[in-house]
């Protein structure tokens, strides 16, 4: 049995998001209204200016541990996105210098290290 097959992935349709370590990372449940809502603690964190210190790195640490971290990466500076891609905060498809000030110099190695030149 294929792994593919193991995690109920298909290869044809298969699409490199299938395989983000993020990509169960948000709560889903029920309003008081019933309503389903979707908690994503970590990006909606990272991605709020005024979040503390942890929240940051330990979606980066997340990041680094994802299979796909590079390709997320060069999916988000092709297409200029604002958030969280590769474990970088990108505005506009750029690396923001602010939104990654938390990084310290061996984030910064693990981040040239599985991503390459920014
Ligand atoms: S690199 Fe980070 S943001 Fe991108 S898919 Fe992986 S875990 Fe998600």
């Amino acid at each position: 049995v294929s792994i593919l097959t193991e995690l109920g992935l298909h290869e044809e349709d298969l699409h490199w998001q299938d395989l983000a370590a993020c990509k169960n990372l948000a709560i889903r449940y029920v309003d008081e209204d019933g309503q389903e809502q979707v908690f994503d603690p970590l990006f909606e964190n990272y991605e709020n200016d005024s979040e503390p210190y942890v929240v940051r790195t330990s979606m980066d640490e997340v990041c680094f541990t994802c299979p796909v971290q590079k390709i997320c990466y060069d999916y988000g500076v092709h297409n200029k996105e604002t958030g969280v891609y590769g474990g970088l905060f990108l505005t506009n498809g750029r690396v923001d210098k602010q939104r990654n000030n938390h990084k310290n110099p061996e984030a910064w190695k693990r981040v040239h290290e599985r991503v390459g030149k920014l």
